[in-house]
């Protein structure tokens, strides 16, 4: 009979445990968002990139997971909107190197920003991420030399901040931009990228915040790597590229 009443409480609360109403924000992303991957699901056909990044489509586009360990998509908004989808060969390489960096970084978070719409074409205001092979990556963050991520959470409105000339947050000089980890990814990327056939075409990144990438450890071997990291820009294209890097891969 004790038995009974024990197991008979066990699921009361069991019960009453399950019927306490979660926060209600997270339970209305949450559920968006698995909306949203449940009408999108990705299919075992590997992706076609037509065209190019800047003219260009893409078929069979798959949907980035919108976090993993050490990773989320930056945006919500851009996420239900249709812009995180890449080249399945793309999302292998990404998604590869950051199951690497759980053992090389294991201390470090990473975001990734826009790539492209499901079936490509022109992904507004940007002139690339035209056929699923461009993705933007937030740059990774110190405050007085330890990982920060308190500028992470702004979603779209990220690609607004600004930096100066040494990688430092115009508003707060004591945040700046983790250059080495930018290069050990961009290192990452290019090794896991040759393995399902591809390779990284070019690097944008704001052309005054060049010396400080190759200025490490990492930064040398980057330099010495022959990837293409772009020598010149558009004043607007620079100075847009002072929070993210941009990547185009292609195939071969
Ligand atoms: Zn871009």
């Amino acid at each position: 009979m004790r038995l009974i009443i024990i197991l008979s409480l066990i699921t009361l609360v069991g019960c009453a445990q399950k019927e306490t109403p979660p926060k209600k924000k997270p339970l209305i992303q949450n559920t968006k968002l698995s909306h949203y991957v449940n009408r999108h699901p990705n299919d075992s056909n590997q992706s076609i990139s037509m065209g190019s990044v800047s003219n260009g489509n893409l078929k069979h586009g798959k949907l980035i997971p919108f976090s993993g360990n050490n990773f989320d998509y930056f945006d919500e908004t851009s996420y239900l909107n249709g812009r995180a989808f890449l080249n399945s060969k793309v999302l292998k390489t990404i998604l590869n190197s950051y199951a690497l960096f759980e053992t090389l970084q294991p201390k470090r978070k990473f975001k990734i920003m826009e790539c492209a719409h499901k079936h490509g074409g022109k992904l507004w205001p940007h002139r690339t991420h035209q056929n699923g092979l461009s993705v933007d990556f937030m740059m990774p963050k110190l405050k007085d030399s330890l990982p920060y991520y308190g500028l992470d959470t702004l979603g779209s409105k990220h690609y607004w901040l600004t930096f100066n000339n040494n990688g430092q947050y115009n508003s707060d000089t004591s945040i700046s931009i983790d250059f080495e980890l930018i290069a050990q990814h961009i290192l990452t990327l290019q090794k896991e990228a040759k393995k399902h056939k591809l390779k990284i075409a070019k690097v944008i990144i704001k052309i005054e915040l060049k010396d400080e990438l190759f200025a490490g450890k990492y930064g040398g071997i980057l330099k010495e790597s022959g990837i293409y990291v772009v020598n010149s820009l558009t004043p607007n294209i620079n100075s847009l590229h002072d929070e993210h890097y941009h990547i185009d891969f292609k195939e071969f």
